[in-house]
């Protein structure tokens, strides 16, 4: 049978933050299906250079570079003749929510994602979410806003594509509970003692996945799955009890749902993006591609272990997020970035990095049911908390 659309009936594919891992996986997913996919917008902030090198070989209908000085470097280059540079605080809004779009991946790491997969909600388009930030920072506004605009919200974050994968096979009032996987990260194993002096070089070396930076440390410190908690809390509709956490260092299986007759179904797939990307754009059907395929004669075996929340206090703070609600994940996301860049730059040590979170998340004014403009507010308040925790800390040390 051809499965194939009709000519002219391709999907076109918006995807902000293009220049990014995921970035780059979608458009090489979009190369492996040109009769189904066209890539219809691309975004970045920094890496105009990389975006100017993606429109002259995907020619696609808009462009836009966040980043004012980047955006001035772009501006002076030639663009294909059907290629409009958006430019302004409304090119992203302009892009996601012309009608000729079909689907807006959103890409772009950080709470900076939000603005966009808002947008392109607001539009009634077909979202597939790679910024779990938007989810955390704003769940239930942001599921609130897809059921009002009857528009739609596909994962792309490995775990919660395989959930909505094996979700397929029962009802959503049939599930017991689901378990994501970890794979624990490049510390996995360590004690705390053992991570008092790690330096950003060791913890961007990720055994498994090749990821942007931000999402990488928050690998190593386990915050990606306490944000991936919250993610699936709102995402699928699920109580905080019924979402577990297990280490599975191959990262093979990616992820568990357990119905409530007992029958656990799972997504199995080699480490790689381009199958969620892909299983997000082409939906619901399902089609050769270029992700990486399961080599089964070199399976040896699949490995589970229970987390080390001592070692990973992050984990615990997911839970209380996603039990919490409220500002509660704005917070959080928001020290976290901020710590995490603090890292990166060398002001603050690893173990601090969930530190700093727990102290502001706990100073921090609770709000049951903030407005997008309070939750903004908070993530704005949260980041100076972090800088001031940090020199605060460093003061101390002085003395
Ligand atoms: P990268 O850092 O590789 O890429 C981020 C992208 O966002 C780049 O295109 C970057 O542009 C753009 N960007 C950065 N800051 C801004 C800003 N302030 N405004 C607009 N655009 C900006 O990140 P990843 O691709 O790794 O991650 C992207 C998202 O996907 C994250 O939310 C992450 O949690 C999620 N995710 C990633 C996975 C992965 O395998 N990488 C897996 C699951 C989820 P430029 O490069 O031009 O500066
Ligand atoms: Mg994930």
């Amino acid at each position: 049978m051809n499965l194939s659309p009709p000519a002219g009936s391709r999907r076109r594919i918006v995807v902000l933050g293009s220049t990014g891992s995921i970035g780059t996986s979608c458009l090489k997913v979009i190369d492996a299906l040109p009769e189904r996919l066209q890539a219809w917008g691309l975004s970045a902030h920094s890496r105009w250079e990389e975006l100017l090198q993606q429109v002259e070989h995907y020619r696609p209908r808009y462009v836009s570079v966040t980043d004012p000085q980047a955006a001035r470097a772009f501006a002076r280059h030639p663009l294909p003749v059907e290629t409009r540079l958006l430019d302004g605080d409304d090119a992203i809004g302009a892009m996601v929510s012309d009608p000729e779009v079909d689907v807006v991946l959103t890409a772009i790491v950080g709470a900076a994602g939000l603005t966009g997969t808002w947008l392109a909600l607001q539009a009634g388009k077909t979202v597939a979410l790679a910024n779990k930030e938007t989810l955390v920072m704003a769940g239930p506004l942001v599921m609130e806003l897809a059921q009002k605009k009857n528009a739609r919200i596909l994962p792309v974050d490995s775990e919660h594509s395989a959930i909505f994968q094996a979700m397929q096979a029962g009802q959503p009032r049939e599930i017991h509970r689901i378990v994501l996987t970890a794979s624990g990260g490049p510390f996995r194993g360590k004690k705390r003692e053992d991570l008092a002096n790690i330096t950003p070089d060791q913890a961007l070396q990720h055994p498994t996945w090749s990821m942007g930076r931000k999402i990488t440390i928050d690998s190593a410190t386990m915050m990606n799955k306490a944000l991936e908690i919250i993610e699936a809390r709102w995402l699928f509709n699920l109580r905080p009890e019924q979402i577990q956490v297990i280490l599975h260092p191959e990262s093979v299986v990616h992820s568990f749902v357990e119905f409530t007759d007992g029958s656990v179904l799972a997504q199995l797939s080699p480490p790689d993006m381009c199958l969620p990307i892909q299983y997000a754009l082409t939906y619901p059907e399902r089609v050769d591609g270029p992700a990486k395929r399961l080599q089964w004669d070199e399976l040896r075996s699949l490995n589970f272990q229970q987390p080390d929340l001592e070692t990973f206090p992050a984990l615990r703070l997911g839970y209380e997020v996603a039990r919490r609600g409220g500002t509660c994940g704005a917070v959080l996301n928001a020290a976290n970035e901020a710590a995490v860049s603090a890292f990166l730059e060398g002001e603050l040590s690893f173990l601090d990095i969930p530190r700093v979170c727990r102290e502001v998340l706990d100073h921090h004014h609770y709000s049951e049911w903030p407005t997008l403009s309070e939750l903004n507010a908070q993530d704005r308040w949260s980041r100076q908390e972090v800088l001031r925790w940090i020199t605060a800390k460093a003061h101390s040390r002085i003395r």
